[in-house]
């Protein structure tokens, strides 16, 4: 039995949450060139053939029944025969896996939720993505939600027909990097998108049944687009509507051209208390019966007694009823902040 499979680096955090299985469908990033993303640079793009994919799902399941956790019909195999490490006996090379941790944690949690990866799996033709779904599905029956990235731009050239069937095979939540809705940090940043294809893909998703989880960056324009980004960005997704909104603080990342053009002075970023401010100005304009998410810990601004402002939960806020209490809480933000004259944003002041 043949247990090697293929994994790659990125998952949003909610999917670490939910410990889903990451199975790579492609490689990297098919565009490459959002100019503050340092996720796959200098890694070459490239689609996995499904059957390369479908022996992925086969060495996973392979793992999955020599464990006992799906049964067997190879009379070889008896259920919970062979534990990990009898199984990492039989194959060392299993143990130099970056995947195995992950895979028996999967099945620790019952193998509920997986994820595919990497950058945009919706750029995979239709036929051979619900082929990969289907084959998926029908092996580890457990699972109840299957998720991915997809680039805005892909989706918004996606027939509805093609979305649907993708949804139908079994896909059903889609992670969508907005970051901005303001159309001229669009084309500062190369997103490659224009805020008219990030409305027709967000909506196009949703009317195709996927859950749709959209993520923008506060502070990515800096203090020359602040105003502008928080305005568009709330434009773009009271028009979508998404089911989950998550922000996700712009930090430079070396080695990024963005990170170029803030050392060189060229993009003067936001303070804390900018930030803050500019997350006002969004939430304030937001009209959504979306979850507001504050999921990751660049979310970091402090409050009342030196405790974080907001909680980092994957379900977040629920708007629009929790909205005021929102803006209450960015205003405790902003009222400490100011008792901090200036000072370093927060991701480096923790
Ligand atoms: S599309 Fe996404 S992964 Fe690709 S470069 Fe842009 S932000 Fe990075």
């Amino acid at each position: 039995m043949d247990y090697s499979f293929e994994t790659g680096v990125y998952r949003p955090p909610s999917e670490g949450g939910s410990s889903s299985l990451l199975l790579r469908v492609t490689r990297n990033c098919p565009w490459n060139n959002c100019t503050f993303c340092g996720m796959y640079k200098g890694k070459r793009f490239s689609k996995r053939p499904p059957d390369e994919v479908k022996g992925d799902i086969d060495a996973i399941a392979g793992i999955a029944r020599s464990l006992g956790a799906i049964p067997s019909d190879e009379p070889s195999i008896a259920p919970g025969k062979k534990t990990v490490e009898s199984l990492l006996k039989e194959i060392p090379s299993l143990g130099s896996s970056i995947g195995l941790g992950m895979v028996l944690e999967w099945i620790h949690s019952g193998m509920k939720t997986a994820f595919l990866q990497d950058a945009n799996s919706l750029i995979i033709e239709t036929d051979e993505l619900v082929e990969i779904l289907l084959y998926l599905r029908k092996t580890f029956s457990s699972i109840e939600r299957v998720t991915s990235y997809a680039r805005a731009r892909t989706l918004s050239k996606k027939s509805l027909e093609h979305l649907k069937a993708v949804k139908r095979a079994g896909l059903d939540r889609l992670h969508v990097g907005l970051e901005t809705g303001d159309p001229e940090l669009l084309k500062a940043v190369r997103k490659g998108v224009s805020h008219e294809d990030q409305v027709l893909a967000g909506t196009k998703a949703k009317e195709a049944g996927f859950q749709l989880s959209e993520y923008w960056m506060p502070g990515l324009g800096g203090k020359r687009f602040t105003k502008q980004h928080a305005e568009n960005t709330a434009k773009a997704l009271n028009i979508i509507n998404p089911h989950y909104i998550r922000s996700r603080p712009f930090f430079p990342h070396p080695g990024t051209p963005l990170y170029l053009a803030v050392q060189k002075g060229e993009w003067p970023l936001l303070s804390p208390l900018e930030q803050l401010l500019e997350l006002k100005e969004m939430i304030g304009h937001l009209q959504v019966t979306s979850k507001v998410c504050f999921d990751h810990a660049g979310n970091y601004w402090p409050g009342f007694k030196g405790r974080p402002v907001f909680k980092h939960s994957y379900e977040g806020y629920q708007f629009p009823e929790k909205k005021d209490h929102v803006l209450g809480l960015i205003e405790e933000g902003i009222s400490v902040q100011k008792q901090i004259p200036s000072g370093p944003p927060p991701w480096l002041a923790r």
